[in-house]
């Protein structure tokens, strides 16, 4: 989960690392309160700053300093509802403007090439760090099980070329990120740009933080940053269930027991779907060992309520859970959602393989479900998939 700017620097806060006094605003008028705030606590200028999950808002003209309470009024107005990237901006920070003597760049991220942490610094800061020339900035590997005290932070700032001046402050700094980057099991932690201000001190001008969700187990704090409005519904509903559900752009619904065995499923659908005018799969979704009927009734409801799905193709191996027992859940999942008030209403592929495969196909060859065809091999059940999604558009 990636946070907005104002989220991240809340999170800076927390941990001591130097932010501008700021806060959100959702409309022209709050913008307007806020900075009246700012300017009656001394502030010489405020900045208005677009919310969007995107970088180059400064370019795209989401970061404006205004002189006036009124003038930031003027500014919320332009900057909301504007389109950076794709992304719709629907707040904005106001901040008690910044005097910056110089900008530098600081990160910490993961180096999943060389199984490590990566500190990057540079003297060079608020440009794109791909357009810092390689010389000019540091990339210093940080064990996960040494970490990084005070010493550390700011031999990493001096690789970076960081002046004698800011050396301290961005030492500080850097050891506070450290601890934001570690313990709230961040992906990513970047600071462009890190400042030094006319006045000497070294502060966060900018946030970017990547939350690892796999940590969202240990990590109850973080349920409150997701930004639930621009959650995919479908993905959102999976998520509530205890899904592992993805949304994808094609007609072929998928569902299979075992992350493993679906992706190798929507390879195959992919393959086959080129046949039938580029079908595609619709969705990743893995209901895991257990299969049980609610599960699968879950998974099947998650599916279908995607209009673009034509056709669902249930990939099975039976495993510790047989297939008769995945069989037994499939028909109890169309009784569950017949009694729900949703019965399948589309074409269902379903093949079953592995331990006993022979029992599992008996019991839905038995039940006669509407709709439900068995294909025995994994490559024909794609295909079939495919062919009836093809016919279904
Ligand atoms: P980004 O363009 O999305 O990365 O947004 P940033 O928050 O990094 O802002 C872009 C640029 O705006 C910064 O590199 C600064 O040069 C400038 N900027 C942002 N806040 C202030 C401020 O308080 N004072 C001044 N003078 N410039 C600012
Ligand atoms: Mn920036």
């Amino acid at each position: 989960m990636d946070l907005f700017e104002h989220q991240a620097k809340e999170l800076f806060a927390e941990y001591g690392v130097p932010v501008p006094t700021g806060k959100v605003a959702h409309t022209p008028q709050e913008a307007r309160d806020i900075a009246a705030e700012l300017f009656a606590a001394g502030s010489s200028k405020v900045v208005v700053k677009a919310q969007v999950k995107t970088g180059g808002r400064g370019k795209a003209g989401g970061v404006k300093l205004a002189d006036s309470a009124d003038e930031a009024e003027q500014l919320a107005t332009q900057i909301l509802g504007m389109d950076i990237k794709g992304h719709t901006v629907h707040k904005v920070l106001v901040e008690e403007g910044s005097a910056i003597a110089q900008e530098y760049y600081f990160s910490f991220l993961l180096d999943r090439a060389n199984r490590t942490f990566l500190s990057i610094c540079s003297v060079e800061g608020g440009v794109e760090i791909e357009e810092v020339p390689h010389d000019r900035l540091a990339m210093v590997p940080v064990s996960p099980l040494d970490g990084i005290d005070r010493a550390r932070a700011r031999e990493i700032a001096e690789k970076g070329r960081l002046p004698q001046e800011a050396l301290d402050g961005a030492a500080e700094l850097i050891e506070r990120l450290w601890a934001v980057f570690t313990d709230e099991d961040a992906s990513l932690v970047e600071v462009n740009p890190m400042i030094l201000t006319a006045d000497g001190q070294v502060k966060a001008l900018d946030g970017k933080v990547s939350l690892d969700d796999n940590a969202s187990f240990r990590q109850d704090d973080h349920e409150k940053l997701e930004d639930k409005a621009a959650a995919d519904p479908l993905e959102a509903a999976a998520k509530a269930k205890d899904l592992n559900y993805v949304k994808l752009d094609g007609s072929v619904g998928i569902i299979g027991n075992g992350a493993g065995l679906v992706m190798s499923t929507l390879d195959v659908v992919a393959y086959a779907g080129e046949r039938f005018d580029g079908q595609k799969p619709a969705n990743f979704l893995d209901i895991g060992g257990g299969a049980s009927a609610e599960v699968m009734a879950n998974g099947l409801e998650i599916v279908l309520s995607d209009a673009d799905v034509k056709s669902v193709f249930v990939n099975v191996f039976g495993g510790i859970t047989a297939c008769d027992a995945v069989a037994n859940g499939i028909v109890a999942a169309y009784k569950l959602l017949a009694d729900r008030g949703e019965a399948v209403d589309r074409p269902l592929v379903v093949r079953l393989d592995g331990n006993n495969a022979e029992l599992g196909r008996k019991i839905l060859n038995d039940a006669a479900l509407p709709g439900v065809q068995q294909v025995d091999t994994m490559d024909d059940a794609a295909e079939r998939a495919a062919e009836l999604a093809a016919a279904g558009a």
